[in-house]
């Protein structure tokens, strides 16, 4: 556990050890996200960050996206390609490029094992994407996240998406030994220490969903510029939740993610992530038109364009999933979607 400790809750029963908890892993009724116990924060205040404040300058890359920002929304898109696979990296690359201002290169709980980030976003970049390069403390202590956000940072990544991450036991890799030697908050300085331009993640459906404002407002406090929030409903709700994060004093550009379905196998994974939730009746209305793809791709341009209009919203991550195989075919719907809202330029 960090020496940051020392708040009400059990921190010690947290199978993710974390300080700055809870992760955005609750249950709809308070549960941990592993077993049946309760989370060991959700009753308790948030967590005030304990480090010193953020600071420090963005690497060019990183500068290069806050200058897109500056004057139109980031259009952001989740990397399709199949994991360990060089030639699907390059296939969807090649189909991303001048349509996405930047990829999310992070993973899901049905592709636990990817290339290491530093390595992966070589190749990203080599198709000529910028990366926004994920990093989880699940898979990594802090020497070797350390060494990877160094490696990050020479690579000459656009930014870095500080997250805890899912408990191994959530995803296809249950036989790891999960680390959490660190955790996403702890992250985001040391990231920016070496200049990279750093987001977080944050679920606002999740409980204890009165506090989640206020709790990113604390992960702004260490030192993150951007926000990727959990799919969390109708635009509505995000205002509602920009405005509480304004409230608790964080002044942090908001990114909400925009579900891209296209086919079934690609909503039973959306219906999988924690604390989601999507707007009424949109996966019905893709997977009941005769064209599912044209309806995936109609819905989620109206619903970014929804939530682009939104007060702190400052762009939007295309995100979801497809069936082995089909990554191509996502990868040409994020495209689609990317360029009709002005992406890539
Ligand atoms: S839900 Fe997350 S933060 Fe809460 S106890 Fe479980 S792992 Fe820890």
């Amino acid at each position: 556990m960090s020496a940051a400790a020392g708040a009400a809750s059990d921190t010690a029963a947290c199978p993710k050890h974390m300080t700055y908890g809870p992760c955005g892993g609750v249950g709809a009724d308070g549960g941990c996200e592993i077993g049946t116990a309760r989370c060991v924060f959700v009753d308790d205040p948030v967590v005030p960050w304990r480090g010193p404040p953020g600071s420090g300058g963005v690497a060019p890359a990183g500068r290069e996206l806050l200058a897109i920002a500056a004057r139109r929304p980031l259009v952001l898109a989740g990397m399709p390609a199949a994991p360990l696979s060089a030639a699907s990296i390059v296939e969807c690359g090649q189909i991303l490029r001048g349509a996405v201002d930047a990829v999310l290169a992070g993973d899901a709980a049905t592709s636990r094992v990817q290339f290491p980030p530093a390595y992966r976003a070589l190749l990203i970049q080599a198709e000529g994407l910028r990366v926004w390069a994920g990093l989880n403390c699940r898979d990594r202590n802090r020497v070797a996240l350390e060494a990877e956000i160094a490696a990050l940072a020479h690579a000459g990544v656009a930014a870095v998406h500080c997250v805890t991450g899912d408990h191994t036991l959530s995803g296809l890799r249950p036989d790891a030994t999960p680390v959490f030697d660190l955790e996403g908050t702890e992250l985001v300085p040391l990231a920016g220490a070496v200049g990279l331009l750093v987001s977080v993640a944050e679920s606002p459906n999740a409980p204890p969903v009165a506090h989640r404002a206020a709790r990113l407002a604390e992960k702004a406090r260490a030192g993150a510029r951007l926000a990727m929030l959990q799919y969390c409903g109708e635009a509505a709700d995000v205002a509602a939740f920009a405005a509480a994060v304004r409230a608790a004093g964080a002044d942090l550009p908001l990114v909400p993610g925009v579900p891209v379905v296209v086919d079934r196998p690609g909503a039973e994974l959306l219906a999988s992530f924690a604390g989601a939730a999507l707007p009424a009746g949109f996966v019905e209305e893709v997977l009941t038109a005769a064209d599912p793809y044209a309806a995936g791709v109609r819905v989620a341009v109206s619903h970014a364009r929804e939530l682009l209009d939104v007060e702190g919203v400052a762009g939007v991550l295309l995100g979801g999933g497809a069936a082995a195989g089909a990554e191509p075919r996502l990868a040409a719907a994020f495209a689609e979607i990317g360029r009709e809202l002005g992406g890539g330029g």
